[in-house]
């Protein structure tokens, strides 16, 4: 592919292309535009940028100019998202039948899909073996060899790429750090024996670990490690004798006569960070990808890097708009109530996570005149909280907005992964609409719901849609 091949000079002469940078702040989107979208579409509202999406894709295709990228579908699964990223040439990774599902409608074939199953339901695992019927180059990662047997068990007998447990993790929460957690993987000492036991059932094709959300600028060193114990496992299985290897010291101490495994790729994950501070440095895509490659190094002719994004792909082509509609003085501080919470933004709820929030401006006085422009109003400490009844929805806390007024609009930067896919109805409140801007062209991607979506399920409680009207299906 041509684009590839210009992003690769790129990487290698290591220069900032000024129409890509590595990053987009909320400070950078036009106050106008969104202000403009707000009016037309309502708030809580997500927008979402197809062309900051395309510009994301572009740069890791650049930097891992010879590695498959996949995108982590669950970062964001709208239809018009996973469009663009097929388009720019990634492959999709699934965590569920429904992600499957979405990325077969998007138009990914079974070459370009990727299941990886954690303690799959049932249903799932039917639906992915009978999907793997019509396309048979559709690979599911199994991280337990309960997993393997539930897939032969369904007469799967296809593409299988085993998730190791590689002992190292990295993320900027407990929560979403996976890498060293035992849910996750086949641990490291066992994975060898369970890859070359696969081999008796299934096309065994990788080896695959994800260490948890996160690869920050001061991170690498986890990741390093990481990928180095996955290079070693890979030419364990590749070459077991490690007779043209010195540096193999087989890992899994059994190896030494057994047949060597056919691999295609070595997968090590996704977790490229992205700066959610506004101050905080955007991740050196090209070092991490030297870092990656030097510590993978030396991968067998023919076996290629795989690397699983999501995060990087689409959190800074999204914003969240909410509006002010309480501002309450306390003894500590302002509380600034808006109408965009936890059900909208998980995030900062479930895991401290820090979003930027910057005031459009927009609102009126207590007295009922225009508020004046955000750029002549004083910053205030702000605490800004949403109508859920709970104590952890807040946006931000102890936050400089300029002085807020009801009314006013803010938007929620670097909101647009595990956004709208983390939001719920709880308290009842329906989910909030989004737009997709392609070219400047705002569409509705996702309607608001109303209060009769909320209740759908339990006025047709028949299976396969009974008699719902085929509208509501
Ligand atoms: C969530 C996930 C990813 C993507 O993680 P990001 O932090 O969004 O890059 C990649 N691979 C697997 C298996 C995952 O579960």
């Amino acid at each position: 592919m041509s684009d590839r091949d210009v992003g690769a000079a790129e990487a290698t002469t290591g220069s900032v292309d000024d129409d890509n940078p590595p990053v987009r702040r909320v400070s950078d989107w036009d106050a106008d535009r969104l202000a403009a979208l707000a009016a037309d579409h309502e708030t809580p509202l997500y927008v979402q940028d197809l062309d900051r999406v395309r510009e994301n894709c572009e740069r890791l295709l650049a930097a891992f100019p010879d590695a498959d990228v996949r995108y982590a579908v669950k970062a964001h699964t709208g239809r018009a998202v996973l469009e663009a990223v097929r388009d720019a040439g990634l492959d999709a990774e699934c965590a569920s039948a429904g992600e499957v599902d979405r990325a077969l409608a998007a138009g990914f074939d079974g070459s370009r899909l990727h299941y990886t199953a954690v303690n799959p339901p049932a249903r799932d695992l039917d639906y992915v073996a009978d999907v793997a019927e019509a396309e048979p180059e559709l690979t599911v990662t199994a991280g337990a060899v309960d997993t393997l047997d539930r897939l032969a068990e369904r007469g799967y007998d296809g593409r299988v790429c085993v998730r190791v447990n590689p002992g190292v993790g990295a993320g900027h929460h407990e929560k979403v750090t996976t890498g060293g957690a035992a849910k996750f993987g086949i641990p490291y000492d066992r994975a060898a024996a369970a890859v070359r036991a696969a081999t008796e059932r299934f096309d065994v094709v990788g080896i695959h670990a994800h260490a948890g959300s996160g690869i920050d600028p001061d991170q690498l060193d986890s990741h390093r490690e990481l990928v180095a114990r996955m290079g070693e496992l890979a030419r364990e299985l590749i070459d077991p004798s490690g007779d043209t290897d010195p540096s193999d010291n087989d890992p899994s101490g059994d190896g030494a006569d057994a047949d060597p495994v056919d691999l295609e790729y070595v997968d090590v994950g996704g977790g490229f960070g992205v700066p959610y501070e506004e101050d905080a440095p955007p991740l050196d895509l090209p070092a991490v990808a030297a870092a990656t490659r030097e510590a993978v190094a030396p991968l067998p002719e023919g076996v290629d890097l795989a690397i699983e994004p999501g995060r990087y792909v689409v959190a800074d082509a999204g914003v969240l708009l909410t509006r002010v509609n309480t501002v309450k003085p306390t003894p500590d501080e302002t509380v600034v109530g808006v109408d965009a919470g936890m059900t909208d933004l998980l995030r900062p709820a479930m895991y401290d996570a820090y979003h930027p929030i910057r005031n459009l401006g927009g609102g009126r006085e207590p007295d009922g005149g225009d508020a004046p422009p955000v750029a002549e109003r004083e910053a205030t400490p702000v605490t800004v909280a949403g109508p859920i009844c709970e104590t952890g929805d807040t946006l931000g806390t102890n936050r400089a907005l300029a002085d807020p007024n009801r009314g006013d609009l803010l938007a929620v930067g670097v909101a647009g992964a595990y956004g709208y896919e983390m939001a719920s109805q709880y308290n009842s409140r329906p989910r909030p609409a989004e737009v997709a801007l392609d070219d400047g062209t705002a569409t509705i991607a996702r309607r608001r719901e109303d209060l009769s979506d909320l209740t759908v399920a339990e006025r047709h409680p028949e299976p396969d849609g009974g008699d719902r009207p085929e509208a509501e299906r």
